[in-house]
C-alpha cells in the first residue's frame, strides 16, 4: 500500500522568518512532490512583551503588526484561490496555523481562532520568560543561565497551560528544547520529559488532541524529529491518537523533507496519521 504523503506544516511568505514563497508556487511543488496534502501553518506571535521582535506577519511584501488581522482575509483569500486551482488534482489544500503559546495573549487567539475558518490550529511554544528559545540567536540567553530542573518546570508548565486553553487541535515540536537547549543540557536534554510530559499527554488524550512529528530537527543537526521515539510512544501509551507529520518548511526546498521517515516512524509506533477539515482530526485513507 502505497504511503500518503502530506505536509502539514507549511510556512509561505506570510510568515516574517520564511522564504518569499507564494502558497500557489509550493502548491505546484507539492504536486510534483506528488504529496496528497498540505496544510499552510503561518506564525502568529502575541507575546506583548515581544512586539517590536517578532509580531509581524507579510502582507504583500510588507512587514505589518499581526494584530491587524486584515491579513487573515488575505491569508484565506489567497488559499481558497489555490483550492479552487488546484480542484481537479490529486492535491488538498488546507488553511492552518501555528500560534506561538504564551500566558496572557488567550484573548488574542480566541478572537483569531473564532473569526476565522481554520481547519488546523497548531499550537507551539516558542518562548519562555519572554526568551525565543526556539531561535539560535536567542536561546542561549534562556538556557544558560538555567539548570535542566528549571527548564523542565518551566517549559512544561506552559506547556500545561497551552493544552488546557482549549485553543489548539495538536501540539507542534512538543520536545522544542531540544532544538537548541541539547548544548546546554547535554545528553538530560533527552530526559527531562520523563516524570513531566505524561500528565500534559494524559490531558491531552483526554481532549482528543494530536501530537505533530516535525521534521525539522533534521537541518538543524540533530538525529531525532521533534519529538523524539521515546516520547512518541508515551503519548501512544497514554491515549494520544491523532499525529501529524510537518517538515515546518520555510523555503521551497524543504517542503516535504523527512516526512516518509517520519511517516514510518508512526508506524513502527503504531501511531495514526491524521489530516484536518474545519477543525476535525480524519485518519488518514492509506497509510499509517
Ligand atoms: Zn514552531
Ligand atoms: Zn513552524
Amino acid at each position: 500500500m502505497p504511503k500518503l504523503k502530506i505536509d502539514y506544516h507549511v510556512h509561505p511568505n506570510y510568515s516574517i522568518d520564511a522564504s518569499p514563497v507564494t502558497i500557489r508556487d509550493y502548491c505546484h511543488k507539492a504536486l510534483l512532490l506528488e504529496l496528497r496534502e498540505i496544510c499552510f501553518c503561518t506564525h502568529v506571535e502575541l507575546d506583548p512583551r515581544r512586539n517590536e521582535k517578532e509580531n509581524f506577519v507579510m502582507l504583500n511584501g510588507e512587514k505589518r503588526p499581526v494584530y491587524e488581522l486584515n491579513w487573515l482575509d488575505s491569508y484565506f483569500a489567497e488559499i481558497g484561490q489555490a483550492q479552487k486551482e488546484f480542484n481537479n488534482s490529486s492535491l488538498k489544500i488546507k488553511a492552518g496555523v501555528e500560534i506561538g503559546y504564551c500566558p496572557g495573549v488567550e484573548n488574542y487567539i480566541e478572537r483569531i481562532v473564532n473569526d476565522y475558518p481554520f481547519d488546523f490550529v497548531m499550537g507551539a511554544i516558542h518562548c519562555l520568560d519572554h526568551i525565543s528559545i526556539s531561535s539560535q540567536k536567542e536561546s542561549p540567553y534562556y538556557f544558560r543561565s538555567r539548570r535542566a530542573e528549571t527548564v523542565r518546570e518551566e517549559y512544561f508548565a506552559v506547556l500545561m497551560e497551552a493544552v488546557k486553553t482549549g485553543f489548539f487541535d495538536c501540539i507542534a515540536h512538543i520536545d522544542i528544547y531540544r532544538r537548541y537547549g541539547i548544548q546546554f543540557l547535554g545528553s538530560e536534554a533527552y530526559a527531562i520529559h520523563r516524570g513531566a510530559i505524561e500528565p500534559v499527554f494524559a490531558e491531552m488524550s483526554k481532549r482528543g488532541m494530536g501530537i505533530e512529528i516535525n521534521t525539522s530537527s533534521r537541518r538543524r543537526g540533530l538525529k531525532d524529529f521533534h519529538p523524539t521515539k521515546e516520547i512518541l510512544e508515551l503519548a501512544i501509551k497514554a491515549g494520544v491518537k491523532v499525529f501529524t507529520v510537518g517538515s515546518d518548511a520555510h523555503s521551497l526546498d524543504q517542503l516535504g523533507e523527512g516526512v516518509d521517515e517520519a511517516l514510518a516512524l508512526l508506524h513502527e509506533v503504531n501511531g495514526s496519521n491524521y489530516v484536518y477539515t474545519r477543525r476535525k482530526p480524519v485518519p488518514c485513507p492509506i497509510a499509517c
